[in-house]
């Protein structure tokens, strides 16, 4: 099964769209968290997500915050001006959706958490102490994380206690050994230095990761953050990656 791994969409509808249309036909789709925050366009994020087929979506930060389930001061001012935003903008339907998803999925060889097994919506896996901490809190050979909106493999080989750490190379495939703790990127604000979308595609058979990045028009996103008067510092990154 070839399944599209993606998180951190953050309400950019072009970057979105411009994912689907690049990763072509796949079995399913398994989102890592964090549909809205951020952009301008939080409730076409959800329609558009739970519109694809076999769709498995995880809760994220933002997410829960945005439906008034996690308190506003765990994010910085910008964030939370921005969160107050889209709590406004979110109509029932992406209330609801967006109330109902999980924290944490076990789909075959797979354990899916938007921030960490240890932690499923609020740690950042950022460095090999962390994430080798978190090999503890999951059995499953391979774990797929969000949260960070940067893509990184930690691998943990044979007995060694500590894994290795890298940094995937866009649009490139690799074979994930046992045990891993991958990250796709994010699709709507990559923190990389890289302002392209980021994703891939998983084959649960062959355990091939397919990491990918697509380019999209940017400056329509900002146009429509600018016209909601979203804070400054958000619409930059996206065109910066950073
Ligand atoms: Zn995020």
């Amino acid at each position: 099964m070839r399944v599209l791994v993606l998180s951190d969409i953050h309400a950019n509808l072009e970057a979105f769209q411009a994912v689907l249309a690049v990763a072509g036909e796949v079995d399913a789709l398994w989102c890592l968290g964090d549909v809205v925050g951020y952009g301008p366009n939080p409730n076409e994020c959800v329609d558009l997500l739970f519109e694809q087929k076999e769709v498995r979506c995880l809760r994220g930060n933002h997410d829960a915050a945005a439906v008034g389930d996690l308190p506003p001061d765990s994010f910085n001012p910008e964030a939370r001006s921005s969160m107050e935003w889209q709590r406004e903008a979110l109509d029932a339907a992406s209330i609801e959706k967006l109330k109902t998803q999980d924290t944490r999925l076990e789909l075959g060889e797979v354990t899916l958490v938007h921030a960490s097994p240890r932690q499923p919506i609020l740690e950042y896996l950022l460095d090999t102490q962390a994430a080798g901490d978190n090999f503890a809190y999951f059995e499953s050979p391979f774990c797929f994380v969000g949260h960070t909106h940067i893509p990184v493999h930690f691998a943990l080989n044979g007995e060694r206690r500590q894994p290795s750490m890298r940094i995937p190379k866009p649009n490139h495939q690799i074979t994930l050994e046992a045990r891993s703790i991958i990250n796709p990127g994010s699709v709507g604000q990559p923190r990389d230095r890289d302002p392209r979308a980021a994703f891939a595609i998983f084959d649960t058979a062959a355990h091939t990761w397919d990491y990918r990045r697509v380019s999209y028009d940017v400056a329509a996103v900002q146009a429509k953050m600018r016209a909601q008067g979203l804070p400054k510092r958000h619409i930059e990154r996206i065109a910066s990656g950073w």
